[in-house]
């Protein structure tokens, strides 16, 4: 399926999106403020880019960020969990405090292999951080400590999220009528 740009519709516009990631920048901010090892925020590639880089400027904090580059494989409906890291930290966090922020949280089931692998990784505190979740599709609950929206069964596209790699670079969440995870 082709996707039009006009055809897409807006569901969170960037100035919705931007005035709720003030808000989970003042919450982030206010629950690390007296923390004094490192905190290491880390970007999913590459779904979180722009909520990364949005958020990360909210932060009123010292931190340092990283990126973790995740493919998965197959399809989306069959999401087995499975997935590659095409490009790992380029630090250790031994002992340090990690964010993980990730664009949507779908059936769990990449998250939940994050959250094993980072617990591998020994950090001293470890908190996941979404813009989006979507509960209608969860086959791993999984507890995320910052979430951005809960949103139906839709699939979205814009603001890092792609279809067919392309609209990462729209300023708003959008979603097309018709378009489900088949296609
Ligand atoms: P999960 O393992 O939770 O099912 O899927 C997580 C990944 O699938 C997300 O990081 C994202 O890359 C992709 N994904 C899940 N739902 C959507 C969606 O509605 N739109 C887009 N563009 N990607 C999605």
């Amino acid at each position: 399926m082709e996707i039009k740009k006009e055809n897409i519709k807006v569901l969170y516009s960037a100035e919705q999106l931007q005035e709720r990631i003030e808000a989970l920048g003042k919450q982030i901010t206010a629950d690390y403020k007296d923390v004094k090892e490192d905190i290491i925020v880390v970007g999913v590639l590459r779904g979180a880019f722009l909520f990364f880089a949005d958020l990360c400027r909210q932060l009123d904090l010292t931190i340092h960020v990283d990126f973790l580059g995740l493919s998965s494989y197959g399809n989306r409906t069959e999401s087995s969990g499975v997935v590659k890291i095409t490009s790992d930290l380029s630090t250790a966090v031994v002992d340090k405090h990690v964010i993980v922020v990730e664009d949507i949280v779908d059936t769990g089931l990449t998250m939940q292999y994050l959250i094993e692998n980072f617990r591998t990784r020994k950090p001293k505190t470890l908190k996941i951080c979404s813009l989006l979740e979507k509960p209608a599709r969860t086959i791993q609950p999984v507890d995320i400590d910052y979430l951005g929206f809960t949103i139906d069964d839709y699939f979205v596209i814009g603001y890092g999220l792609d279809f067919q790699g392309k609209f990462r670079n729209l300023p708003y969440i959008g979603y097309v009528d018709g378009l489900d995870d088949d296609e």
